[in-house]
């Protein structure tokens, strides 16, 4: 059976988020033919443009980016929503989203530490980069907040009226540390790790035929859709 990897061939961001949910939802979606299959050579097109974007003149401003790169034995193809830039260095990856609960979760900041490790491996990684989540109730909210949050010569948490964003400094460790944790399901070092939870399972696609779904059950684990 072909691994993992093998399938997917570019692990993309949508991909590392469903498995960060559960592994066996990205088990099952994958062998089930439902993502979008990125070609090498489409990868190395968006690889290039992030190449130009940091060629451009230095000063700090924003832009869309995907990182493409290889980590842990894995090509991956992420898409923070912003990045900042300090000469021709990323200085802080930004995720932006909706969500009127303007709750924050581990994925958010697992994807970023993967975009920031490639870019750490390629050079490209400002040494005190900061890894920032901007979310929104809505779509104004969400674009004052990202205004105000990097208005100033420092990129910091705050909370404004609709709006809450939090940062964490990139720690390369820990980055690795998930690469790793991530890695060993793409290369078929070992099996999907089901993760089920009553919060988890009941938003889950699969839910209705998973046999390790917690649907429906109260109390036990949980808690957390996220990591
Ligand atoms: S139902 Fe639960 S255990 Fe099964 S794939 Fe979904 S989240 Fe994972």
């Amino acid at each position: 059976m072909p691994s993992p990897l093998e399938l997917a061939g570019v692990v993309t961001g949508s991909m590392v988020l469903d498995q960060l949910y559960c592994e066996l939802l990205v088990d099952r979606r994958l062998r089930g033919g439902g993502y979008r299959r990125l070609s090498p050579g489409e990868a190395r097109r968006l690889a290039r443009a992030l190449a130009r974007l940091l060629e451009a003149p230095p000063g700090r401003r924003l832009a869309g980016l995907t990182v493409v790169g290889e980590a842990a034995g894995v090509y991956w193809a992420v898409s923070p929503d912003l990045a900042v830039t300090r000469g021709d260095r990323v200085a802080g990856l930004v995720r932006a989203r909706i969500r009127r609960s303007l709750r924050v979760y581990e994925s958010d900041y697992g994807l970023l530490q993967l975009a920031a490790l490639v870019l750490d491996n390629q050079g490209l990684l400002d040494d005190d980069a900061v890894l920032l989540v901007i979310v929104g109730e809505s779509r104004e909210a969400l674009a004052r907040g990202i205004e105000e949050t990097l208005a100033g010569p420092r990129i910091r948490p705050l909370i404004g009226r609709g709006w809450r964003a939090s940062t964490r400094v990139y720690d390369r460790g820990e980055a690795e540390a998930l690469a790793g944790r991530l890695s060993g399901y793409w290369l078929g070092a070992r099996p999907p790790e089901p993760r089920p939870s009553p919060s988890r399972c009941s938003r889950c696609p699969l839910a209705g035929e998973c046999p390790y779904s917690a649907a429906g059950h109260s109390g036990g684990a949980g808690g957390s859709a996220y990591i």
